[in-house]
């Protein structure tokens, strides 16, 4: 059976960010502040006098690539020589709320982290945590995953579980103001791939579906609007980024997220980016979503990196066909249990090619 859960408190409001003071004083009783924040911040001063105290952490979270294991695991190592805190927050895009998850989990279950890539394999509830999104789009802030690269071991995949999920989130839309245009619009787009993909899937949920569609009528708003990132609409995009992250709690991706798994682990490319990239390619599929967004590429004026996989050889397209191919949830999701007869080697090469 299927127990859905969801974040459980949140503040929405432009300014929300000053109110984290007085939530942090009622969890000073259960020990120090562990923050880990998008070094984005650190430069900027963005976030003004962080409501700091003695023996509280600050880890800046490298976000120039995507949180790996490898990262999760050096950052793990280092906190846990210190006291355990109370409270964990997390600020930033996806890459530092994931981190935060990632990082919260592992300070009350041993080991490394890959251990837990997968389904409930975390045997302790984590630190408190709070999250605060400075980039809307991933739901990271709402999911029970925190997504984390296994080089190693070719895989790209997170820790799912309800432990996994955020105990108190801030919202504040003024926090997205300096999300560079490009940045903006690949991350936005995520929402919207989530849930159509979650929407044209076989797995069905009455409340995901209606999270989705809600989250999809926002992004439609937002981005077939004169300014995308106006204040107006960088509140209705944190808003769809917040349901499609419920919407995926409860539900799976589809054939976008597998091929885009593929090109971030072989080729390094950014999660979001990569959607976008993929998504171009996806008319067979889903071909009203796809001209909708071909439309939101064309409005916002936004120009995608061209021939990203032309350089790929024979060997390198079968890596990337093996890390797509692994992802069965999301593809048996999109195109039944014989995924395989479907997505053969050689239809992902004709998609994988025009990107
Ligand atoms: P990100 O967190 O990687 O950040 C992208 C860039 O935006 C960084 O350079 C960062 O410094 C910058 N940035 C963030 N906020 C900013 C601000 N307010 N002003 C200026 N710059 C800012 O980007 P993302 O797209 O939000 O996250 C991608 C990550 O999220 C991937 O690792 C992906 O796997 C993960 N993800 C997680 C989930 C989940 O449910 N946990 C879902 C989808 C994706
Ligand atoms: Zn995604």
């Amino acid at each position: 059976m299927q127990n859905s859960k969801n974040v459980l408190r949140y503040v929405i409001n432009n300014g929300a960010i000053n109110q984290l003071p007085a939530l942090l004083a009622e969890r000073r009783c259960h020990g120090s502040v562990t923050f880990c924040i998008d070094h984005y911040f650190k430069a900027s001063g963005g976030l003004g006098n962080l409501p700091l105290e003695a023996g509280d952490e600050i880890y800046w979270v490298d976000t120039g690539q995507e949180p790996t294991t490898e990262y999760l695991d050096a950052l793990a190592s280092q906190a846990r020589k210190k006291p355990l805190p109370g409270t964990l927050v997390a600020i930033g895009g996806g890459s530092s709320l994931d981190t935060g998850k990632a990082l919260a989990n592992l300070l009350t279950n041993p080991g490394k982290s890959e251990e837990y890539q997968g389904w409930d394999l975390l045997c302790n509830p984590a630190i408190y945590k709070i999250g605060i999104p400075t980039l809307s789009g991933t739901g990271a802030e709402a999911s029970r995953t925190c997504v984390l690269n296994n080089k190693a071991k070719n895989l790209k995949l997170g820790m799912n579980s309800d432990f996994t999920l955020f105990d108190q989130l801030v919202l504040d839309p003024t926090l997205t103001a300096t999300v560079p245009r490009n940045q903006y619009f690949y991350t936005g787009m995520d929402t919207y791939i989530h849930c159509l993909e979650s929407l044209n899937g076989s797995h069905r949920h009455a409340m995901a579906d209606s999270f989705s569609r809600q989250a999809i009528a926002l992004c439609r708003e937002v981005f077939h609007s004169n300014d995308m990132q106006s204040l107006e609409s960088r509140e209705k995009l944190m808003v769809a980024s917040y349901l499609g992250g419920c919407a995926i709690a409860n539900s799976f991706v589809g054939l976008v997220h597998p091929l885009s798994a593929a090109l971030s682990m072989v080729l390094g490319t950014r999660h979001c980016l990569a959607n976008c990239l993929v998504m171009q390619t996806m008319e067979d599929f889903y071909p009203s979503e796809t001209e909708e967004y071909l439309g939101f590429l064309a409005k916002q004026n936004i120009n995608l990196p061209t021939a990203v996989c032309s350089k790929l050889n024979e060997s390198d397209l079968r890596t990337c066909y093996q890390a797509t191919i692994i992802h069965e949830k999301p593809l048996t999701n999109a195109l039944g249990t014989k995924f395989r007869d479907v997505l053969t080697f050689n239809r992902f090469c004709e998609i994988f090619l025009r990107i």
